[in-house]
């Protein structure tokens, strides 16, 4: 009998739940999707034993996985979440008493590298970065076939590393991360510093005409009509995007490299800039086999299957 395994992507609006079969490329044979009491650690965590209860109902399964967003150390405990009221909290221990089957909590980014490694863009690799681009940047990280997650469960974070020093102020209160560089909020800076500049450019008419409403969105859609300007901003943000995964290709030498996440709508518009931008600062790249840069292909859902097929593969098998 086929093993199968719930994953939930815990994300700070909706908790979703899926019910995948990994001896099925990964196939979601169920899905449920509920919103987050985000303010309240414990209702937050009721609430996902709540809707692991209502698949476990219809479906034998034998683990389950989540992926959240955070610091969340070796044992599923989660040191902090920016978007749900999780401080110091044992997730995984909880969730175990609560459904009575192994429990894997992991970064939210972790698993959705395995979720593309063992069936997406990374698939038939064995060391692969992950790369994804939304607001911020998250990362994770497979080396030999396995997620590489430091002494505490904390690498991967590749969004926080310093590129400009006295640059835009950060999230995680530095100044100059690459994610406020080379990820969605500069692609939002650079739109409506452009909007300012020139208030009759198509990225301000499709914000309905107003500059203080423009956000990386119109930019993309200004450059997908061919609007030099937005194709500038996106090329610029690439290009940033490519200098950093050059770095992290000089570290961990994958041997591919897999985007994701929101700011990929933008597609080639976005990665071929990052490509050539990738090629021009890796070291010696004449000299190495060339790393590809792939579009993630398995959308929204990469984090939830891949927390469901970790969940199998590192406490069942
Ligand atoms: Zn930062």
């Amino acid at each position: 009998m086929a093993a199968l395994a719930i994953g939930i992507d815990a994300g700070g609006t909706k908790i979703e739940g899926l019910v995948v079969d990994p001896e099925q490329d990964g196939r979601i044979l169920d899905r449920r999707l509920v919103e987050t009491p985000a303010t309240d650690a414990e209702e937050a965590t009721r609430t996902m034993v709540a809707v692991a209860r209502d698949l476990m109902a219809g479906h034998e399964v034998r683990a389950v996985g989540v992926g959240a967003a955070g610091m969340v150390s070796l044992g599923g405990v989660m040191r902090f979440a920016p978007n749900v009221a999780w401080r110091e909290f044992p997730l995984a221990e909880r969730l175990q008493r609560g459904l009575g089957v192994p429990v894997l909590v992991d970064n939210d980014a972790n698993v959705a590298a395995w979720g593309e490694y063992r069936f997406g863009a990374g698939s038939g690799s064995s060391s692969m970065l992950l790369v994804t681009v939304g607001t911020g940047i998250g990362g994770g990280i497979v080396e030999g076939g396995k997620l590489f997650r430091g002494a505490h469960g904390f690498a991967g974070e590749i969004g926080h590393i310093i590129v400009e020093p006295n640059g835009p102020l950060c999230g995680c209160g530095n100044r100059g991360c690459w994610e406020q560089v080379a990820a969605g909020r500069a692609i939002d800076r650079l739109g409506r510093q452009a909007a300012l500049e020139q208030p009759d450019s198509l990225i301000v008419e499709l914000a309905g005409g107003s500059p203080s409403e423009v956000t990386g969105r119109h930019v993309t859609e200004a450059a997908q009509k061919g609007d030099p300007v937005a194709i500038r901003i996106l090329a610029e943000v690439g290009r940033r995007l490519g200098e950093g995964i050059a770095g992290l290709v000089n570290v961990l030498d994958p041997e591919v490299v897999v985007v994701g996440g929101g700011a990929i709508e933008a597609g080639d518009l976005l990665l071929d800039p990052a490509r050539r931008a990738f090629v021009d600062s890796v070291e010696a790249a004449e000299h190495r086999p060339e790393v590809p840069i792939l579009a993630a292909a398995m959308g929204n859902d990469a984090g939830a299957v891949g927390a469901a097929d970790l969940a199998l593969v590192e406490i069942v098998e």
